[in-house]
């Protein structure tokens, strides 16, 4: 017996041996079962449309989805979302191709399909909330006295993140880190009214966080923790990206970045159990 938070391909291939099997739960999530006219839906076999056993009306839940033009068969597309689903690390188009035994065309555009849908939601943060900004991508340090900054910098994208503890996380590319960024960012993530916003030292935050409760940790004198007064969580989730891209994708573009942001967001906000964030992965690409 598998254990219960766990959710594999043998799982998937009990679950849904076919694509009928598919189409049964694609339907379920767009659609109920009752008609109006007091039948009951049910697929046609062989067809990828469902009747009332009443009025005879019809629905094809792949009509007007990311399934609706594609060739290739629900059951490869299920699997390919149960390995996004689970490789909290990324999942590379090159792995993808090989794993399922399609073109690495089809593998790219199924997870460009899916990172795609994903975005982030945009329900405020609240509570306890952990702020920091990093830089991605480019070649070498922007070290202070680097004669290469300028070039360095440019290559690299500026993301800020914030991460409710307890709760979710938020990440943006954004164009630049200066203080109407940070602030933009807070407006448009992190609710005012009740949080404690937590933060380093930096005075960028000194006049765009002024309505919030800000406790900061000062880096620069070397302080990382103070009782509870931390930003680890979010400099953890930082590397834990960073790595995860260097390892499974090599390299990302900036056009590219954010949606594969919005990836390792949506793996961290469900995190805790295979089979509901496959559900919730699934739900998300019907309704995208
Ligand atoms: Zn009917």
């Amino acid at each position: 017996m598998a254990k219960k938070d766990k959710y594999g391909s043998q799982d998937l291939k009990l679950e849904f041996p076919n694509d009928e099997a598919c189409l049964e739960v694609m339907f379920d999530g767009l659609h109920t079962r009752q008609c109006s006219c007091g039948g009951t839906y049910s697929q046609l076999k062989g067809r990828r449309q469902f009747q009332c056993s009443k009025c005879r009306f019809q629905i094809a839940p792949q009509i007007g989805t990311i399934f609706e033009k594609s060739c290739t068969p629900l059951t490869l597309w299920f699997q390919a979302l149960l390995m996004f689903s689970n490789a909290k690390s990324g999942l590379s188009a090159k792995f993808l191709e090989r794993e399922l035994n399609v073109t690495y065309k089809t593998a790219w555009r199924m997870l460009s399909l899916i990172r795609k849908a994903l975005g982030q939601d945009d329900r405020p943060l609240s509570g306890t909330v952990e702020m920091d900004e990093t830089y991605f991508g480019g070649k070498g340090n922007g070290g202070k006295y680097n004669k290469n900054f300028k070039k360095v910098m440019a290559d690299k994208s500026a993301i800020i993140g914030a991460i409710e503890r307890g709760g979710n996380a938020r990440i943006k590319k954004v164009p630049n880190i200066q203080a109407h960024t940070l602030g933009n960012f807070l407006n448009q993530n992190v609710e005012v009214a009740g949080t404690r916003l937590l933060t380093d030292e930096s005075n960028r935050y000194g006049l765009v966080a002024k309505g919030y409760n800000r406790e900061t940790v000062g880096h620069g004198r070397k302080e990382y923790v103070r009782g509870d007064v931390h930003v680890n969580s979010v400099e953890s989730f930082w590397s834990h990206i960073k790595r995860s891209i260097k390892g499974t994708h090599k390299v990302v573009s900036k056009k590219h970045l954010q949606s594969y942001l919005d990836g390792f967001a949506w793996h961290r906000n469900n995190r805790h159990n295979d089979r509901e964030r496959f559900s919730s992965l699934l739900g998300i690409l019907l309704h995208a």
